[in-house]
């Protein structure tokens, strides 16, 4: 099998140090293979993805030399291929709609309820069946309907990234306390979720290893879980370290201090810049 990786930004803001370390180590990883790498713009998020963006993310990954196959895809370009996704899934029995704000969450989470952690959906609008659904209203995912369904399956993925290397198969109580009923399409715009899109483009684009940053592993469960109930194929993943500012914490896309463009402004060598980042 030909090893197919790609890199997937949110054009919502310049690519920096990590992101470049991460499109970096996916390339070599694909070039060492002989197999392809990808360039995917995870332009979902409408609002802050800006076509700016995109193109110096374009311009900044050609400056430090890395190359990509084929075309680059937009999902912001193909939202109506996430439909049928969602309405297998909704055939399955395993959506329901969402009418609750940020708001509304936080204060259902205010009240003590024992071992939910608090960024997982309380199911204020679990009860709800589909035909109620109003304009507007998210869809979440019924996860424990949806486990119910994997139960005679085994739902696994392999990671060979060094923190988590390893199979790890999905445990359900771990799932049901940690990620809880996600949102799959968002409130409003009926746009799909960064999670299910991301994942259900892994599939189209032929994507064998998933290579990028630990900060997303723990997506990793959710999305395997959503593909295995559409009968998808599970790629490997593969998540590699962060880098971190000098107090640990993770380079964010607001830290412009850190972008590629402000080091070539200032007159680095791509050479230069790949030379701040831990060796790969
Ligand atoms: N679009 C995501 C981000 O920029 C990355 C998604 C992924 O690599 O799976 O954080």
């Amino acid at each position: 099998m030909q090893y197919v990786t790609r890199f997937a930004p949110s054009p919502t803001g310049p690519l920096h140090l990590g992101h470049a370390y991460s499109a970096l180590i996916g390339h070599k990883m694909a070039r060492a293979a002989g197999g392809q790498f990808l360039l995917r713009m995870e332009d979902t998020d409408l609002e802050r993805s800006k076509p700016e963006w995109a193109a110096q993310i374009v311009e900044d990954l050609t400056w430090l030399g890395v190359d990509w196959d084929g075309e680059i895809l937009s999902q912001a370009a193909q939202l109506s291929s996430y439909d049928s996704s969602l309405e297998r899934l909704d055939a399955l029995g395993l959506l329901y709609p969402c009418s609750c704000s940020r708001a509304d969450i936080r204060a259902a989470l205010a009240a003590p309820q024992e071992g939910v952690p608090h960024d997982v959906y309380p199911g204020t609008c679990k009860h709800r069946t589909m035909d109620s659904r109003k304009t507007g209203d998210a869809l979440r995912l019924h996860l424990d309907n949806a486990l119910d369904r994997l139960a005679d399956r085994e739902v696994s993925f392999v990671e060979t990234g060094a923190t988590h290397q390893g199979t790890h198969v999905i445990n359900r109580e771990r799932a049901l306390r940690e990620i809880g009923d996600v949102v799959l399409s968002r409130k409003g715009d009926e746009i799909v979720a960064y999670f299910l899109a991301s994942a259900l483009d892994d599939v189209a684009q032929g994507i064998t290893h998933v290579v990028r940053g630990e900060d997303l592993f723990d997506f990793t469960a959710i999305q395997v879980i959503l593909l295995t109930l559409l009968d998808l194929p599970v790629p490997t993943y593969h998540h590699h370290g962060l880098i971190r500012d000098e107090n640990g914490k993770r380079l964010a896309k607001r830290d412009d201090a850190r972008a590629i463009a402000t080091y070539r402004d200032a007159g680095l060598t791509p050479q230069e810049v790949i030379a701040l980042l831990p060796p790969f």
